[in-house]
């Protein structure tokens, strides 16, 4: 089946000097890149510019040689640096119309909070001729869509729940009765335990026919887990099977790295499955200093199986608190797979758990040697019946290093459950 691109593109436009001098992050281009590509649209470019009108026009001009649809953000509002509908007026044509329903709105919002409504507000109701309102239940600004040469321009407030607002109200709806979209259908396969050229690697002839199919495979890495996107897009009803199938076949090549989809998280399934089996776990942490347990006890309802942590961070405290032998932290050193493996056995024990995980590592950026460099990190999983230690070599950013631990560890207990 051949591979539909969206025959509509897209162009975002954030507008505002706070957000080229990095006192804004835009995360409205984020936002609306996602939703607009969710319901069918290619999204070719995404501009920031200043506030200027000259800006405004020529950003315009270039969008809308390329794409169907263009959405602004920003300078709706009644301040004299918010010059977009001035200069869309000016772009469109037409003349500013006083609107007696955003009038009314505006009023019964004034009077709502007892604050006095200034002749700036009252601008407000005032909208081109040129364009239709998109009412705004969230703030002052009305949005506007225009329409030019079978092409939509929509303009929305800067502040975020203000163009979530009405693009949810009503812009999305909008764009669907306006143009033939086709459906686009993704799948996020979630990993752990590999970085992305192994994983890419294993599943190389899997991408290759995924590819040649008409799918596409992107591989989105972060801090100890790689997600694996399968999308498609076509106007065909087999699309979702065809994404569908994909999946499950990587379920059969992966099986030992996948642990979940789409929004799940390690610490999410690891807890599910603790509970489900009605098990414990307690960790003793050296260097992940406390990250592993506020992974678990991120989770609402987490008590259900976490019963608690140490962290063990000086030596006496390993020694004195979790009982770790001193001979052996001497003799081995306190990253060594003995020192690991009592720290988790001892805690299972002090709090009464299933199991018992331990860290201790360099994490760096000092205090490595040349026998144990910065990110050698051993971590230990305790059950009743064995206790497992790993060897970790990972790089020299400090919170990097905790954040992979962290995963790591608990990876290896989902892994360990379901021996
Ligand atoms: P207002 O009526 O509040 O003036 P406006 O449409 O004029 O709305 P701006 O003045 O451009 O919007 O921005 C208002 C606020 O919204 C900014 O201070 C900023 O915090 C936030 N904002 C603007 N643009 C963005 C963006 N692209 N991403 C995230 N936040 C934004
Ligand atoms: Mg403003």
């Amino acid at each position: 089946m051949p591979f539909v691109i969206s025959p509509m593109q897209c162009a975002i436009i954030t507008i505002g000097d706070e957000i080229l001098i990095g006192k804004t992050i835009d995360t409205n281009s984020a936002w609306l890149g996602r939703k607009l590509n969710d319901l069918g649209f290619d999204i070719r470019q995404i501009h920031s510019i200043s506030d200027k009108p000259k800006e405004i026009v020529r950003a315009l001009d270039e969008s809308l040689e390329k794409t169907d649809l263009v959405v602004l953000t920003g300078g709706l509002g009644p301040t004299n640096d918010d010059l977009t509908k001035k200069t869309l007026l000016e772009y469109f044509g037409g003349e500013l119309l006083l609107d007696q329903e955003i009038l009314d709105r505006l009023e019964g919002y004034f009077k709502g909070r007892k604050i006095p409504m200034l002749e700036v507000h009252r601008q407000q109701a005032f909208q081109p001729s040129s364009s239709k309102k998109l009412i705004n239940n969230f703030g002052s600004a009305s949005g506007m869509w225009f329409e030019k040469d079978n092409k939509v321009i929509i303009s929305l407030p800067g502040v975020p729940y203000e163009t979530k607002g009405i693009m949810r109200e009503y812009g999305f709806d909008a764009l669907t009765a306006h143009f033939e979209l086709p459906t686009i259908y993704h799948r996020t396969i979630l990993t752990w335990g590999k970085g992305e050229s192994i994983i890419a690697q294993k599943i190389e002839k899997w991408e290759e026919e995924a590819n040649a199919s008409g799918l596409k495979i992107a591989y989105l890495p972060s801090v100890g887990l790689v997600k694996i996107r399968i999308s498609g897009i076509g106007d065909d009803e087999g699309i979702k099977i065809r994404v569908d199938k994909k999946a499950e076949e990587l379920y059969q090549i992966i099986p030992r790295y996948i642990f979940g989809e789409n929004g799940d998280s390690l610490e999410l399934i690891t807890g599910k499955i603790l509970r489900e089996k009605g098990l414990t776990v307690a960790t003793a942490e050296s260097c992940t200093g406390g990250y592993l347990a506020h992974k678990f006890t991120s989770v609402s309802g987490s008590s259900d199986y976490f019963k608690g942590s140490l962290i063990a961070y000086a030596n006496d405290v390993k020694e004195k608190v979790l009982g770790v032998s001193i001979k052996d932290i001497e003799k081995y050193g306190v990253v060594s797979e003995e020192v690991v493996k009592q720290m988790a056995e001892n805690v299972r024990m002090l709090m009464n758990s299933d199991y018992g995980i331990a860290t201790s590592g360099i994490a760096g950026p000092d205090g490595g040697s040349d026998e144990i460099p910065v990110g050698t990190i051993w971590i230990a999983i305790a059950s009743k019946s064995s206790v497992n230690a790993k060897l970790l070599r990972l790089g020299t950013r400090r919170i990097n290093n905790i954040m992979t631990t962290s995963i790591i560890c608990l990876g290896s207990l989902l892994q360990e459950m379901q021996k």
